[in-house]
């Protein structure tokens, strides 16, 4: 299976990403935690993305799309993946089509997770991650154990000013990419409001269609 998940910041998308894996056995890649990788690392992908995403704007697109085809093309990726946070643009969504094409395989499905703008400080303020584990909670809606609390790290661009930015890119550079891949009949729209178990099963549902 070969996919992709897409929905504004905050819609849920890394949270799903982690129980779907589960389920289709494929590797989950997250641009948005690749990038974060390199920053951490001090590489030159690092350095040049660290500005753009501490502000809330997208990082340049030759940076991230020579990072992602160089991803797909390894060895786990043979048999299938779950892209979460790429393609976020237009250029991207067709960069990602043209290598697609040439490896002679296909997109089956682009799962558009969608909530309200209006939710997504909500969601973006109380989230936080153990950097052990890599799980995601959130200080009000999925609670982290006692035990982990003091661990936890607040991502930098979860700030309301970065937040309502990156609200705005969504609606002017990837939505965008929702008509490419209807183009293809191969989108699939879950409402992200409810229980994140609730979405899961929303999920798997349309995926099995
Ligand atoms: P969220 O989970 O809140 O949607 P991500 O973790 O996917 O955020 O991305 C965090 C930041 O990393 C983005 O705001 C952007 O700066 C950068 N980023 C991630 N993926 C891409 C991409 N495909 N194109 C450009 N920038 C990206
Ligand atoms: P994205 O990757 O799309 O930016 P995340 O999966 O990181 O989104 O979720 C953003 C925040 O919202 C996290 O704190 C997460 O725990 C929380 N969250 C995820 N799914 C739900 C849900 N269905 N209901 C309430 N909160 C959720």
């Amino acid at each position: 299976m070969r996919m992709i998940l897409v929905g504004p910041p905050g819609a849920g998308k890394g949270t799903q990403a982690a129980k779907l894996v589960e389920t289709y056995r494929i590797p989950h890649i997250s641009s948005g935690e690749m990038l974060r990788d390199a920053v951490k690392e001090g590489t030159a992908l690092g350095v040049k993305a660290d500005g753009f995403m501490k502000s809330g704007q997208l990082v340049p697109d030759d940076v991230v799309i020579g990072m992602i085809l160089e991803r797909i093309a390894k060895a786990d990726c043979a048999a299938g993946f779950m892209l979460d946070g790429f393609p976020r643009t237009l250029p991207q969504a067709e960069a990602l089509d043209d290598a697609m094409n040439k490896a002679g395989v296909t997109l089956e499905a682009v799962v558009l997770i969608e909530i309200p703008d209006q939710m997504v400080v909500d969601r973006l303020s109380g989230r936080r991650t153990d950097p052990v584990t890599g799980t995601i909670y959130h200080m009000i809606f999925n609670p982290p154990p006692a035990d982990v609390v003091s661990r936890l790290v607040q991502r930098k661009d979860d700030t309301v000013e970065a937040a309502v930015t990156r609200v705005a890119k969504y609606h002017s550079e990837t939505a965008p990419v929702v008509p490419f891949y209807d183009g293809k009949g191969i989108v699939k729209r879950v409402d992200g409001v409810g229980t994140p178990d609730a979405i899961t099963a929303r999920i798997t549902a349309v995926l099995a269609r």
